[in-house]
């Protein structure tokens, strides 16, 4: 099979070009998003019908006249410098002919972000790289309701770095010229690294690749943009040229940071993005966040419930926030009727919803059973106001106004429940909504009309105080 579609591939090529650049424009292809990768068990490369299509695509992203064939300028543009992220993130990337930007899918909970400048390319004075970087960022800030202080220390939020070859992430550099630089998205870290082989500079007079463009087209990734196919756009994914320190973004790439964190100074306006699904509910979580429940399913996605709506956020070094939410509860948990009381997920991966006098168990989204809280959990009564599993000791509690229940291993309430919510020291008194374990399993959030309340597990106490949950 893989054997038979070189030679198809090679049949298309125009005689001006070898076959070697069959295998170049595939790989290509590959790398970058356009061509699913051969099958490893198989061997199965795609199907013809299926690279004229990613040619398709790459002409389009390349802004080339898209006509399914290689040609010279579509090698040529293969040829030059660009950046290392993937071109095709999320799905139907390339269903839509509009040319505009798209969303990778996650981005920063916090508009407050921090930097760090871990090292320093010898090609540039240390001065000028910090100048440059921080004009980068003012890019971006000068539209966007985020901020970013410089701190230093390797923990900040996103961490600039130049690297040689392999360095220790999965995607090494391809020494001078090919790919620049890559960054993380949100989800993944943030992280920017700069290939330490190119000849970085800045400004228009010299000759080489300009670190200011570079680094403004990867602090897009660490938003939360993938590559737009506007090719004016910042996001473009191959490089262009040198920019000047008094350079703006594009609109189409305003519109798409302003559609993640809002606006600073005058709203672009929007235009409908590429992104991962699209939202259905009204509902900003962070501008009315009392939550009916949260859990963190099996497969490590924590979600928050309110009314008929859920949330998408993944937990790292912070918490992101998905974009594309809220969708309707019975979208995913489609035998779950409705606003929910509470929810939670079990050390063996069921995830329990409760409601009135009744629970539904899934493992992520896969429905296990359903039926009644007094048949199953016996002892615990209807319309309970948050459970969640302590990491004190292991042991799962439900919450319902003013008292608490133990649940063992049998789903009977132990005896000697329910006990009264003031050995809870510092939480407010019957007015819990939802709680979750959090952060290596030390600590237990419990929410409570909009705010939240940090329980450390090892003091038994409330060492956060109450604050907004923003
Ligand atoms: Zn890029
Ligand atoms: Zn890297």
């Amino acid at each position: 099979m893989a054997l038979y579609l070189i030679v198809l591939v090679y049949c298309v090529l125009p005689s001006t070009l070898c076959y070697d650049n069959a295998f170049e424009a595939m790989d290509y292809l590959m790398r970058y998003g356009y061509l699913a990768p051969p099958d490893p068990h198989t061997g199965n490369l795609a199907s013809y019908a299926d690279y004229e299509k990613a040619i398709v695509d790459f002409q389009s992203m390349a802004g080339l006249e898209a006509t399914g064939v290689m040609n010279n300028s579509t090698l040529e543009m293969m040829n030059r410098p660009r950046c290392g992220v993937s071109d095709k993130m999320g799905t139907n990337r390339f269903s839509h002919r509009k040319r505009r930007y798209a969303l990778q899918g996650s981005k920063w909970f916090s508009q407050n972000l921090t930097y760090h400048i871990a090292n320093y390319t010898h090609r540039l004075q240390k001065d000028t790289i910090e100048e440059h970087i921080h004009i980068a960022i003012q890019m971006w800030t000068e539209f966007a309701n985020i901020t970013f202080s410089k701190v230093n220390s390797t923990t900040a939020d996103i961490v600039f770095v130049f690297a040689n070859r392999t360095h220790n992430d999965g995607y090494p550099f391809d020494g001078e010229g090919g790919v620049l630089a890559h960054a993380f998205f949100p989800e993944r870290g943030g992280d920017v690294h700069f290939d330490d082989s190119e000849k970085w500079i800045v400004g228009t007079a010299s000759q080489g690749i300009d670190l200011l463009f570079t680094a403004a087209h990867e602090l897009g990734h660490s938003l939360g943009l993938s590559h737009s196919d506007n090719i004016n756009s910042i996001m473009a994914p191959i490089y262009r040229a040198s920019i000047s320190r008094q350079h703006q973004l594009h609109p189409d790439d305003m519109r798409a940071i302003q559609s993640l964190y809002g606006s600073r100074g005058f709203d672009i306006g929007t235009t409908t993005p590429y992104e991962h699904g699209t939202s259905e509910g009204h509902y900003d979580i962070c501008m009315d966040p009392v939550i009916d429940g949260v859990t963190t399913t099996q497969d490590l996605s924590t979600y928050f419930y309110k009314g008929d709506f859920y949330w998408r956020f993944v937990i790292g070094k912070r918490l992101w926030q998905m974009v594309g939410y809220p969708k309707r509860i019975d979208s995913s948990w489609n035998e779950v009727e409705g606003a929910i009381d509470s929810v939670y997920t079990t050390h063996n991966g069921s995830t329990f919803f409760f409601k009135g006098d009744r629970y539904w168990e899934y493992v992520n989204r896969r429905f296990i059973a359903n039926g009644s809280i007094a048949d199953k959990f016996v002892g615990l009564p209807s319309n309970i106001d948050a459970i969640f599993t302590w990491s004190g000791n292991g042991k799962t509690y439900a919450i319902k106004g003013s008292r608490y229940y133990m649940i063992q291993e049998n789903w009977h309430v132990a005896a000697g429940y329910p006990k009264d919510m003031s050995i809870w020291q510092g939480l407010p008194y019957a007015r819990i909504d939802a709680a979750i374990g959090f952060g290596g399993n030390t600590r237990t959030y419990f929410f409570s009309g909009g705010d939240y309340y940090r329980f450390n597990d090892r003091l038994l106490q409330v060492t956060f105080g109450s604050a907004k949950f923003t």
